[in-house]
């Protein structure tokens, strides 16, 4: 349907871009058509609007929402959330209506997709990270694993149904025949280049494990002693993990780190041939390979575009990646990644925890506050990590299979798995962990979900914020093949 947005003369430019913003991306999200031309109202389904001026308020339907929203300078948090709960569905609120007004909706989305309180944080744990602790979530004790932007536009489309009873009551999937996608992803951190790369990272694993887990730890030592005597290697390169997912006909993004100025950094080098050999094959294989940036790429101004250019220059097309360890702030990350000039990323969420790091369970442009717009990107946000799920058998699958639900509920998917290749086999998280990725890829077909490269998906996603206007008429259109 086609719904336009009216602000009042009192909220400044920069509070209207913000709510703009949040608006057009919840068109993308629903499969509605915006309507941003002030003086087109008329040609609208809908209006939401901030204006309390009935008198002038014309015909048509109105939804009239709350000027809740203030914007504020990025070193001052959140406001506290509050708990919010109608007909039955809870959530939680930073801008809670007065008398029995309408939600400022917009305003919440916007928090939570602009992430703007983690610019208000300044711990950083020892890698250079917001702590989960540290976070909203951690502050006030809510759970990550409820998209809450996403529930927010659901109770913004609701209320939209409320006027306009023929209005959808869930989301609009932007391709035809997808139902939920996922985006499928391996960070590969580390190559098995000879027997004693392997046997020392096997030794160096299991003394990692043990400060978590004894018999993690042992049963790493013990693969590492089988292998020290001519037994199989657990630690895989990616190779045997694109062949199965080869045949069960998926396909998936590999990361690769391009550049070593840090002990963290990849065990391999870009320029050995065996690691260039291995990624022409996965691609070769439909496999889409891309940017794992640098433990220090965003350090200096031009890291991670000089990175981009490196894979570039071995013949490759990235069109994004993730950075190493997550290790990020969102300022330095949306510079960088616009800069480079690419499609995605993948790295908005927590090595620790799975859930929604920016409350979304759908793709959308990060919102760069220098200057008061969308990116130039889609971030694509990492739901789950490999090394965050429980080690017990039935526990991570359980986990995940309750996250995945929760984002079909309230949207067409476009969240990011993450299982590093290292993590097959039980050389080095339990051997639990590599066989959940692959029950959650047999219960795909069951679920309706559709895994797929983050390159196959923007392909698929891509019209959907260009229609609303967050992106340019000719974004991604150079990977149309
Ligand atoms: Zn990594």
């Amino acid at each position: 349907m086609k719904i336009a947005l009216e602000f009042t003369p009192a909220q400044s430019p920069e509070h209207q871009s913000r709510l703009r913003y949040a608006f057009q991306l919840f068109c993308a999200v629903y499969g509605h058509e915006p309507i941003l031309d002030s003086t087109k109202p008329d040609s609208a389904d809908l209006r939401i609007t901030y204006s309390g001026d009935y008198g002038t308020l014309q015909r048509g339907k109105v939804l009239r929402l709350q000027n809740g929203y203030r914007p504020r300078p990025l070193a001052r948090p959140v406001p506290r959330p509050r708990c919010f709960r109608e007909d039955g569905t809870t959530t939680v609120l930073f801008y809670p209506p007065e008398n029995s007004a309408q939600v400022d909706w917009l305003a919440e989305v916007f928090e939570w997709i602009s992430c703007a309180d983690e610019y208000s944080i300044c711990a950083r744990d020892s890698v250079g990270r917001i702590p989960f602790e540290s976070s909203v979530f951690g502050r006030y004790g809510l759970d990550g694993r409820i998209p809450y932007a996403a529930l927010a536009m659901w109770f913004l489309q609701r209320a939209i149904r409320k006027l306009v009873p023929s209005a959808e009551e869930k989301a609009q999937a932007p391709g035809i025949g997808l139902t939920h996608a996922i985006v499928c992803s391996h960070d590969v951190d580390f190559m098995p280049l000879g027997y004693f790369s392997v046997l020392g990272r096997l030794l160096k694993n299991s003394i990692i494990a043990l400060q978590q887990s004894p018999s993690v730890a042992l049963g790493i030592f013990a693969r590492a002693v089988l292998f020290a005597l001519g037994g199989a290697n657990p630690l895989q390169g990616g190779a045997q993990l694109a062949r199965s997912e080869q045949k069960s006909g998926i396909t998936s993004s590999f990361n690769f780190i391009v550049r070593h100025n840090h002990r963290r950094d990849a065990n391999y080098r870009i320029e050995n041939p065996a690691v260039i050999e291995l990624m022409r094959w996965l691609q070769s294989t439909g496999m889409e390979i891309a940017l794992h940036g640098s433990y220090t790429s965003l350090d200096t101004c031009n890291g991670l575009s000089e990175e981009f250019e490196i894979l570039q220059k071995h013949g490759f097309q990235p069109l994004g990646g993730r950075q190493h360890w997550l290790r990020f702030s969102l300022d330095r990350l949306i510079t960088a990644v616009e800069r480079a000039g690419v499609l995605f990323d993948t790295s908005v969420g927590w090595q620790d925890h799975i859930g929604f790091r920016a409350g979304a369970c759908f793709p959308f442009p990060p919102y760069n506050f220098a200057e008061e717009r969308p990116a130039r990107f889609l971030e694509i946000p990492l739901a789950v990590m490999d090394q965050a799920l429980s080690p017990i058998a039935g526990e991570a699958f359980t986990a995940v299979a309750k996250l995945l639900a929760s984002s079909r509920m309230y949207g067409w998917g476009g969240i990011s798995l993450l299982w590093h290749p290292t993590a097959f086999g039980g050389g080095q998280l339990p051997i639990e962990i590599g066989r959940t990725f692959y029950d959650l890829v047999n219960a795909r077909s069951e679920w309706q979900d559709t895994w797929l490269s983050a390159r196959k998906f923007l392909q698929i996603v891509r019209h959907r914020y260009i229609e609303v206007g967050l992106m340019d008429r000719d974004w991604g259109a150079s990977d149309q093949c």
